[in-house]
């Protein structure tokens, strides 16, 4: 988008030759939304609506206990992770489902620091997603300083801040508020030449940025399910251990499932080979089973043709509003390089929270994050150019119109 804004013309013809575009069936979208929000939580497919019915009705209703065994309910922590293995670019040995990412951070935390005995330090960004900063501060608390120390720095001071004394170099890769996303193959190789661990929170990555989790040698990972993996409200998270560690991962919040062999019922724990001993108390089986299922949009397409688009339609949303006046107002948070920055953009106002309620009752559903930003997430599977053309006229409208002061916009939702 260089010098004049496309015309709507131009951007059907997008939509034409969109290799994506079959994908938008599988989804089930309410009419007259514009779905700017599948970066936190990704919509119903089609699949997993039916699955859903089958695994409650069928399954759970009919079968009963059975099902373990009959449906394979008991394997469904490692064959659901095998679907996200190659959007990872891991080998599915090294992955499994399993509770939130703030449990797997803990587990995986624990696992480092005792890996790098007598280091102590988790060192991480200071504006890295509050869960990931919480669940280090509550691990600091119960092991005490002595054993775990969290220190955060800028993220232009994470490098220089690498030195011998760190345990673990903790991150999320691309910023939940602003998209800022790091370069995972040189921080961890940075890290490692330091003997550092390294984690990586995947959450705003996976499904819609390419990865090569083997190939960078990245020593540990977790991610979401229910973002651009569109598994559901609170659907299971993923936990990746990379197999060189496999033999020496202990990790602290051990459950029968993650036993070696849950019905010996041993009264004494025995660790489960590799990544199986992530796994802790009995999976939610109908919420992984849904995820499971939403996995499969992703099943013959790849994860470069998914980024291309997310980058087209981000940069489609920058071409569009670029020459408009009333955008004066609004400041992009995010890099105007789409290299350095994940699939969304972030604006600051200081009106954002009503112009984002004012959007979503228009049907433009994008979200806020306090204290001051509107940020607009670009999925790539279910939206299309000419969305990115109706948000973008609605954005302007709003902002002209400035239907955003209304009264009714001032006090904010328990959710935001
Ligand atoms: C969404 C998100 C989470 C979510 O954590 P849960 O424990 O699964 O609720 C964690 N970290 C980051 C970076 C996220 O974006």
């Amino acid at each position: 988008m260089n010098t004049s804004s496309p015309s709507l013309q131009q951007i059907r013809t997008l939509d034409q030759s969109d290799p994506l575009a079959a994908k938008r069936d599988e989804f089930v979208l309410p009419s007259n939304t514009i779905y700017l929000n599948g970066n936190s939580l990704g919509p119903l497919t089609r699949g997993a609506q039916r699955r859903g019915h089958e695994v409650i009705e069928q399954q759970w209703g009919k079968d009963l206990i059975a099902s373990w065994n009959q449906h394979a309910w008991i394997d469904l922590p490692f064959t659901s992770a095998q679907k996200i293995a190659p959007l990872l670019g891991a080998d599915a040995s090294q992955l499994v489902c399993c509770d939130s990412v703030s449990i797997n951070l803990l587990k995986l935390l624990s696992t480092c620091l005792q890996l790098q005995r007598p280091r102590t330090i988790i060192l991480s960004q200071e504006d890295n997603f509050p869960t990931d900063l919480y669940v280090a501060q509550g691990l600091q608390s119960m092991l005490g300083p002595g054993l775990c120390q969290l220190k955060t720095v800028a993220a232009d001071e994470l490098i220089g801040a690498l030195d011998e004394n760190i345990a673990v170099l903790f991150l999320t890769e691309v910023n939940f508020r602003n998209g800022d996303r790091h370069d995972i193959q040189q921080l961890t190789a940075l890290a490692q030449n330091k003997g550092i661990l390294v984690i990586w929170d995947l959450s705003h990555s996976t499904g819609v940025l390419p990865l090569h989790l083997d190939d960078w040698a990245v020593d540990f990972a977790v991610g979401c399910g229910y973002k651009y993996l569109n598994g559901g409200p609170g659907a299971p998270a993923f936990i990746y251990a990379n197999k060189r560690h496999h033999e020496r991962i202990e990790q602290p919040i051990q459950g029968w499932m993650g036993h070696k062999d849950p019905f010996a019922f041993d009264p004494s724990y025995k660790k489960g080979l590799g990544v199986a001993q992530f796994l802790t108390g009995t999976p939610a089986i109908v919420s992984l089973a849904i995820l499971d299922s939403a996995l499969d949009v992703f099943s013959d397409i790849e994860i470069t043709t998914i980024y291309g688009k997310a980058t087209a339609l981000s940069e489609l949303f920058l071409g569009l509003i670029k020459d408009a006046d009333v955008l004066q107002e609004l400041k992009l948070e995010s890099s105007a390089d789409p290299s350095l920055r994940g699939a969304q953009l972030a604006f600051s106002h200081s009106d954002a929270y009503g112009i984002c309620r004012a959007l979503n009752e228009a049907g433009v559903v994008v979200d806020f994050r306090s204290p001051d930003i509107i940020r607009f997430g670009f999925s790539p599977l279910f939206l299309r150019f000419e969305d990115i053309w109706l948000a973008t006229q609605m954005l302007m409208k709003t902002l002209e119109d400035k239907t955003y002061l209304a009264e009714k916009y001032s006090r904010k939702l328990k959710v935001t």
